[in-house]
């Protein structure tokens, strides 16, 4: 929306155990668990012109993934929210992206969980511009096998096999990984995935096997909205690489055409009707929250 921002907003910020500061100078000790183990679990919120959207679902996650992971939740709804407003507001008003982790403390290395406090760490960086080119041409995706464990609605930093799948990916000359398990789509490598087929669209239903991710959600409810017919039901790789459109979402994202697949074009090879209805409902959300 706004990426510009003011010339004294601030381009990055960290937060460290009470402390802010500039990410690169934010350190963390080596037997932190986050870093010896990936016992650590994340959020990443959207801000609009400085204001954080749809943070309650995100906080509704987050307490989910830490009692999913048995991670103490170290901050209550509203210190979460004090910390994370006062992270934006330090930085200004343009559009950012918030990242904040739990990591299950310091401790020496023992699988075992410590008896000590959670580490908590924040930072906001700008919200990644989408560009035209993305928007006229769509993204391309390859479909690759979900190698990932089974608690993949839980939003934890053990993400060594999405970074291999996005790698491989990129390998491939492409933006997405579309992950396939067991003949059927469970997600993106970092983003949620939807289909179109005959003017319907789908998503595979919020089980273990996916992030049940906020833009998702969101997407599902702006298409009720809009009239558009939608389902949560299974997706098999042969309705994938039929299917008239196919679009990803995400937070930073927000939603995105796939228009080559496997190296074959999605139905015409284009930004698809669909994609284009939810996009332009999802962004008039999005400007109207940041012009409130
Ligand atoms: N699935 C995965 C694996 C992701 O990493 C993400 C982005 N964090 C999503 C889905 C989309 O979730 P959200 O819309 O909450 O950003």
């Amino acid at each position: 929306m706004n990426n510009t921002g003011s010339p004294t907003d601030l381009q990055e910020l960290a937060w460290i155990n009470g402390e802010f500061l500039a990410p690169a100078e934010a350190t963390i000790p080596a037997l932190d668990r986050g870093f010896i183990f990936g016992d650590a679990v994340y959020e990443v919120i959207p801000a609009y012109a400085g204001k954080l959207f749809l943070l309650q679902p995100h906080l509704q996650r987050l307490a989910r993934s830490l009692e999913i992971t048995r991670i103490p939740n170290p901050k209550t709804d509203l210190q979460w929210r004090t910390l994370l407003t006062e992270l934006a507001r330090r930085c200004g008003s343009h559009d950012q992206s918030l990242y904040l982790q739990v990591t299950r403390g310091v401790a020496p290395r023992d699988h075992a969980f410590p008896d000590t406090e959670p580490t908590v760490f924040c930072m906001s960086r700008p919200l990644p511009v989408i560009s035209d080119q993305q928007l006229q041409q769509g993204l391309s995706a390859i479909t690759t096998e979900d190698i990932r464990w089974n608690y993949c609605h839980a939003k934890t930093t053990s993400l060594i096999a999405n970074v291999m799948l996005r790698q491989q990916a990129v390998d491939a000359g492409a933006d997405e990984a579309i992950l396939l398990r067991d003949g059927l789509v469970t997600e993106g490598s970092a983003s949620n995935v939807f289909v179109v087929i005959g003017g319907e669209l789908i998503t595979p239903p919020a089980g273990e096997q996916l992030l049940h991710g906020i833009t998702r959600e969101r997407i599902i409810q702006l298409a009720q909205r809009q009239g558009i017919a939608v389902a949560q039901r299974p997706i098999t790789e042969q309705q994938l690489h039929q299917a008239d459109e196919v679009c990803v979402s995400s937070s930073t994202k927000s939603i995105l055409p796939v228009t080559r697949l496997d190296g074959s074009p999605v139905g015409k090879g284009l930004p698809g009707p669909v994609w284009l209805q939810l996009w332009e409902a999802y962004q008039a959300e999005v400007q109207a929250f940041g012009d409130q």
